[in-house]
């Protein structure tokens, strides 16, 4: 079977054109409104966002690269600090901490899952040790309740990477709500997306919310006052109420998300890859939909030439890109990093997408199985 149309890996403008009607009045309302940042629309939506994560408290800050480095910072990360973190992320992830001034200690993933291992993060802490970057990526939790226990007991902070984990769940409780503070990302193509950069950092901690804000904001307490030294990351208002819009539909979205892994999972049974695996305890919201396969390049061009679109999250570790390499470790020290990155390969997966592109998709990628192509 090909493939008639071509079919996008995601699609944010899909998302838009879902809720159009509700967008254009909200983007008119600011407009009209005549507060363009940091105004009602930032402080109901931080309101809105942090209740559904569970906590206290929301900062809007300008994208999830700052959320992050304005959680560590204000959970008290600094230069000669060491955070443990994983090379098999975004390169934001790493960028962050580094912006924080600490140094950043990769250590490998659990193959299963795509996270944090909770083992290599014990074997990675040293007395500089401050703190711990889980990764919920491709929107399934990491193992929390083992890096909390490792945590705790030794006052390690808990900062955790949400920005592909809107929704999410361990046991119970959604990601963002079990750290010492949380970073979410707002990039269009995100679980909860807006139509430009935006961010938020989480809490339920009133003393890093407060720093977190002051941070984002030159440092002022009062307005030309700086209390500390900060510097600007704010959220602006047009992203802020676009994006109360769309989180009014982030659990209906992110259901379509399960239905269509549901489906690709039903239909990729047979086919010989390696699957996307859930954890018991956990509520997977498929921001990707990765499978993983050694012959990833041959696939790829497979489904390319049925334009079918595919993307690879991500390509090189971090530990392996030119800006690091040496630095935060060398081909060799992260096995499972290392392989992951050579076999991963994301399908087109996004809530607009219709199940019967997900049946064709599926066809084409079986049609290659079978064929046994590369072999
Ligand atoms: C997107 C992303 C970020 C960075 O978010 P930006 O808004 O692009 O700065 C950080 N970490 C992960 C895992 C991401 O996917």
């Amino acid at each position: 079977m090909t493939v008639q149309a071509a079919v996008p890996q995601a699609d944010p403008r899909a998302s838009y054109l879902a809720h159009r009607v509700e967008i254009d009045q909200a983007i008119a309302r600011v407009l009209a409104g005549g507060r363009y940042i940091l105004g009602p629309e930032t402080q109901a939506f931080e309101q809105e966002f942090a209740a559904y994560v569970g906590v206290g408290h929301g900062i809007g800050v300008g994208s999830g690269t700052e959320a992050l480095h304005l959680a560590l910072t204000a959970c008290g990360v600094g230069p000669g600090d060491e955070v443990i973190s994983v090379s098999h992320t975004a390169v934001a992830t790493v960028a962050a901490i580094e912006l924080s001034g600490a140094t950043p200690v990769l250590v490998d993933i659990d193959p299963a899952t795509y996270t944090l291992d909770p083992q290599g993060v014990q074997a990675a802490i040293t007395p500089r040790t401050t703190a711990i970057v889980p990764v919920h990526l491709y929107g399934h939790p990491a193992d929390m309740a083992s890096l909390l226990s490792i945590a705790r007991p030794r006052g390690l902070r808990v900062v955790e990477d949400c920005a592909q984990s809107h929704g999410a769940m361990w046991a119970g409780k959604r990601t963002g709500a079990w750290g010492d503070a949380a970073a979410f990302s707002f990039y269009p193509t995100k679980n909860l997306g807006g139509l430009g950069d935006g961010g938020m950092v989480v809490t339920d901690d009133p003393g890093v919310a407060e720093r977190a804000r002051l941070l984002r904001q030159y440092g002022w307490r009062d307005r030309y006052v700086s209390a500390v030294p900060g510097w600007n990351s704010r959220l602006d208002e047009l992203q802020a109420a676009i994006l109360r819009v769309k989180l009014a539909h982030l659990d209906s979205d992110n259901g379509a998300r399960q239905a269509l892994a549901g489906r690709y999972a039903a239909r990729l049974a047979g086919a010989g890859l390696g699957l996307p695996g859930s954890r018991g305890d956990a509520v997977h919201v498929y921001h990707l939909y990765v499978v993983r396969d050694p012959r990833r390049e041959d696939l790829r061009a497979h489904l390319a030439g049925q334009g079918i679109g595919t993307g690879i999250h991500y390509p090189v570790p971090v530990h392996l890109q030119p800006a690091y390499r040496g630095r935060l470790g060398r081909v060799g020290s992260l096995p499972q990093s290392e392989r992951a990155a050579a076999e991963v390969l994301s399908l087109p997966l996004f809530p607009e997408l219709h199940a019967d592109r997900v049946e064709a998709v599926a066809a084409a990628v079986l049609a290659w199985a079978r064929r046994g192509a590369g072999r």
